[in-house]
């Protein structure tokens, strides 16, 4: 089942060139055609199912600097400001607020890594609230428990995924930028090694400059081209439950638990990192540079079964441009929610807050999470292919970041000054080992 999403409308005739093509209409192809079509340059989004379908919608809705990665939390911070300023720019709703993350524990070591984190944070110049156990019980008050500590984050907040990316993607229009849903992008023309189009099911658009913001499916696709990209993809299950007549904390965290308020009222429920593996070709190639990240997180990663070779978003195979593709038979990846995740989800909640036991499961789903080696994104021009802008593997990250990684997209792709420092995210890192540091949380 697929979460709630708003629709637009868009085109079905391509333009004939672009000044930049963004394949993929994910949070992460908006933000980015956004940020171009703004500074007046021509762009053309093919997104091969609907806007927001995959990923975008079916997340947590975090938009968070608390517990960042250093290499990440720069784009974090900005993303925060950029989130706001794209609702007074637009008009548009996505849904954010900053409505502040609050992290509940009894875990000694935990409440101790996350005041590790803070210091970091202070030089930063991020403000985060270290909670004593009884500050702690009294903004966690809804549980009705003792904690031993907390953490709140007051300047972070959410945006309600069924609303952010079709938001952006109708400001996007009204900018005057191309939007067309049910196309997908089967390969990249070139001419003398540089792009010099994007072929779609429904025609060749010309341009010099293509980005690559297909999440999943990013790898398979840059395979076509002869480009390695390490990917991997594990399956997080998820539900959402009606609103309740108390209030809730609006985006809460335990050990056992995350809980979620939505635009509607409804609460989104999930448990952080818990997993499914489904092996793929893809999966069994790129294994061995995914060795440090799943020994990090082996404990919540549970076997998976054949859901990913269903999806075909990790098939090696080469696909032909003249005929149907994986992208045009699978539209939107839609995996199945692994029910006992789902049931466990729903228990732990109830005991973090007795008030959602009356609550009734309106929605239940499950995403793929695109991961890199190291848990931070590949962002930038790939060596070797002039024109061609990898924006990919956010890591289940990449909603929050968002604005951020959107602007810093665009600004490599029109040679403006980066918002940020595009080194972290280089993708030439992947062509080493890849065996550095993995990203923390
Ligand atoms: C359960 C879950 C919880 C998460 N929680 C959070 C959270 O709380 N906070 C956070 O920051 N992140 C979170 N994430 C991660 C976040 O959702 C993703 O990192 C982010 O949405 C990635 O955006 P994207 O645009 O790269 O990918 P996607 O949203 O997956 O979009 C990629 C799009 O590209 C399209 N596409 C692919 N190939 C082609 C092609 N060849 N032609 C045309 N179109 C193509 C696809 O159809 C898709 O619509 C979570 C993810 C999941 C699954």
């Amino acid at each position: 089942m697929s979460p709630p999403l708003n629709h637009i409308h868009t085109s079905s005739e391509l333009p004939a060139s672009a000044d930049v093509v963004v394949i993929g209409g994910g949070i992460i192809g908006v933000f980015t055609a956004y940020y171009l079509a703004r500074r007046g340059v021509s762009v053309a989004l093919v997104e091969k199912g609907r806007i927001g379908a995959e990923q975008s919608s079916r997340n947590w809705g975090w938009c968070r600097q608390q517990n960042r990665d250093a290499r990440e939390l720069p784009l974090a911070s900005k993303s925060l400001d950029l989130w706001e300023r794209f609702a007074a720019e637009s008009g548009e709703d996505t849904g954010f607020h900053r409505c502040g993350l609050l992290y509940l524990s009894n875990d000694e070591a935990e409440i101790s890594r996350w005041a590790s984190w803070r210091e970091f944070a202070k030089s930063a110049g991020v403000t985060t609230h270290m909670l004593s156990g009884r500050e702690a019980a009294e903004r966690g008050q809804a549980t009705g428990r003792a904690w031993k500590g907390g953490v709140f984050s007051p300047s972070d907040g959410t945006a309600d995924p069924g609303k952010a990316a079709p938001a952006v993607a109708a400001a996007l229009i009204k900018l005057g930028g191309s939007v067309h849903q049910n196309c997908a992008a089967r390969g990249i023309e070139t001419e003398g090694g540089r792009v010099s189009g994007v072929i779609t099911e429904a025609g060749v658009i010309k341009t010099r400059t293509a980005v690559m913001a297909g999440g999943a499916w990013a790898s398979s696709f840059c395979r076509q081209l002869g480009i390695r990209f390490p990917q991997a993809s594990v399956r997080q299950s998820i539900l959402s439950v009606s609103a309740v007549e108390q209030r809730l904390p609006d985006a809460v965290v335990s050990a056992g638990v995350s809980v979620t308020r939505r635009s509607d009222g409804r609460y989104a429920l999930a448990i952080s990192g818990r997993a499914r593996v489904d092996l793929t070709g893809q999966f069994m190639r790129f294994a061995p540079q995914f060795v440090p990240m799943f020994a990090k997180r082996w404990r919540n990663l549970r076997p998976g079964g054949l859901e990913g070779i269903r999806g075909g978003h990790e098939t090696l195979s080469r696909w032909r441009l003249d005929a149907p593709t994986p992208m045009e038979r699978v539209r939107i990846l839609d995996p199945k929610p692994d029910m006992t995740a789902i049931r466990d989800t729903q228990r732990r909640a109830i005991e973090l807050l007795p008030q959602l036991r009356d609550a009734r499961i309106t929605h239940a789903w499950a995403g793929y999470i695109d991961s890199t080696p190291d848990g931070v994104p590949g962002i930038g021009e790939v060596p070797g292919v002039p024109g061609f802008i990898l924006a990919a593997g956010f890591s289940g990250h990449g909603f929050g970041i968002g604005p951020g990684a959107g602007h810093l997209i665009a600004d490599i792709a029109s040679g403006a000054e980066p918002i940020v420092d595009p080194a972290p995210y280089r993708p030439e890192r992947f062509s080493g080992t890849a065996w550095g540091k993995v990203a923390d949380f």
